[in-house]
């Protein structure tokens, strides 16, 4: 749990945090620097109590309030990938602006666990780098039924199925048909969404079938290749940042 930011509040920096500001950065006591924790806002602070490697932050004045996580920010449902990769995403959909990062369980998901305090690590280092005040929340690997079942009511499905046009397809029809995804969101107003990205090895046709049967799912296309799982997320994120980020 990141510490409190309330004005003289003195608090102790950790290893790592020290080791940057004191070493990396060369910093000494009384060194303005500007903090924030995802819940408290922006803050310039002084370091203070250097001792050797060890060092405290005082909070001194609030920079930038504490911003609410916009309401069309989008959930992101992925199935983990190679752990690179998988580190890709969760950097990239801090980046975008999802509100909320889920990793999901499918029948060809090939990574069966996941590091969540390695996750929150890298959402803390995205949203650093991209000024991003508030955390988009991370989740454990959870079976994508339950995942889906834990969306807010309303909320759509931004199915990304590479295989939409096939015409041998389950489903088959026009009406089964994946619709470019820019035209799909355009069509959404204010619903919230969540954007589903399936493993390498793709959605089996069971579970496609199953999805466009659900009455929350919107099946869209990327484009007419076939995307790296990871380039996927970031092309659709991508898309809903430009017609819809705030
Ligand atoms: N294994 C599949 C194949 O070879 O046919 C490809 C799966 S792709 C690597 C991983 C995921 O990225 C897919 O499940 C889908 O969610 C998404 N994806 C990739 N390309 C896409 C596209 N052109 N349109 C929509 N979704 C795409």
């Amino acid at each position: 749990m990141a510490q409190d930011l309330v004005e003289g509040a003195a608090f102790p920096l950790d290893d790592a945090q020290a080791n940057y500001l004191l070493r990396v950065l060369r910093l000494v006591a009384d060194a303005p620097v500007r903090v924030f924790n995802g819940r408290d806002g922006e803050w310039e602070a002084r370091i203070v109590d250097v001792h050797g490697k060890r060092a405290s932050l005082t909070p001194d004045r609030l920079v930038r309030p504490q911003p609410d996580t916009p309401a069309s920010a989008p959930v992101l449902l992925f199935a983990p990938v190679k752990k690179a990769e998988t580190d890709f995403i969760v950097e990239k959909a801090t980046e975008l602006g999802a509100a909320r990062i889920v990793p999901v369980l499918t029948d060809r998901t090939q990574t069966r666990t996941v590091r969540l305090d390695r996750f929150q690590k890298i959402v803390l280092e995205a949203a650093e780098q991209t000024e991003r005040l508030d955390l988009p929340e991370v989740e454990d690997l959870q079976p994508l039924a339950k995942a889906l079942d834990g969306l807010a009511d309303g909320t759509v499905v931004i199915f990304c199925d590479e295989r939409g046009d096939d015409a041998g397809a389950p489903w088959g029809g026009e009406k089964g048909r994946a619709g470019p995804i820019a035209d799909v969101l355009g069509t959404l107003g204010d619903k919230p969404v969540a954007i589903l990205i399936g493993p390498e090895g793709g959605f089996t046709l069971e579970e496609r079938d199953w999805l466009r049967q659900r009455g929350d799912t919107a099946p869209v296309s990327l484009g007419p290749r076939i995307l790296r799982a990871e380039t996927a997320a970031v092309a659709a994120l991508s898309v809903w940042q430009a017609l819809k980020g705030d």
